[in-house]
This record gives structure tokens, C-alpha cells and sequence, in this order.
């Protein structure tokens, strides 16, 4: 692949910044089942999930809409195969 690691990198985190504002800011699965923290507020997103898998889809990588804001732990049951390399 002769694609730039890096230039890759800093398209991923504006992606990433752009999904979960996109969300409020908050984790779309958890506010789907109503969870909230232990402090009593909504769980908020650190990361940004792809719908379509980059590999198999890598024209929709940069894609908001292939996004899906998530906190670590619904984001960890998304990658059952624990595999992802922009974790
Ligand atoms: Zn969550
Ligand atoms: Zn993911």
C-alpha cells in the first residue's frame, strides 16, 4: 500500500471528532439501551466505530455517516475479533 500512514492518522481523528459531535458527543449504543454512569450522566463517546468495515469498504472510511460514536466498552464488544488497528 502506498498510502501515508500519517496523512491517514490525521483523516482518521478528524473523522473520529466530526462522528461523535455528530452524536452529541455521547455514545449512540448506550443512549439507544438508556444507560447512564455512575454519576448519574450519559456515557459519553471516546471513539468512533465504522459500520462498513475499512478494509472491505475503504472508500467508506472517511465516511461520517459510516460512523458510530461509542464509549470504550460498546466499542470493544464491536470488535469481538479485537483486530482493529486504529483503535
Ligand atoms: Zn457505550
Ligand atoms: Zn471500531
Amino acid at each position: 500500500m502506498a498510502r501515508d500512514a500519517h496523512y491517514d492518522k490525521a483523516r482518521h481523528k478528524a473523522w473520529r471528532a466530526k462522528v461523535i459531535r455528530r452524536a452529541g458527543g455521547l455514545c449512540e449504543e448506550c443512549k439507544r439501551y438508556g444507560r447512564i454512569g455512575k454519576d448519574g450522566l450519559p456515557i459519553p463517546a471516546t471513539t468512533a466505530h465504522h459500520i462498513k468495515h475499512k478494509q472491505e469498504y475503504p472508500e467508506l472510511a472517511f465516511d461520517v455517516t459510516n460512523g458510530r460514536a461509542l464509549c470504550n466498552s460498546c466499542h470493544n464488544k464491536a470488535h469481538p475479533e479485537k483486530g482493529g488497528f486504529w483503535r
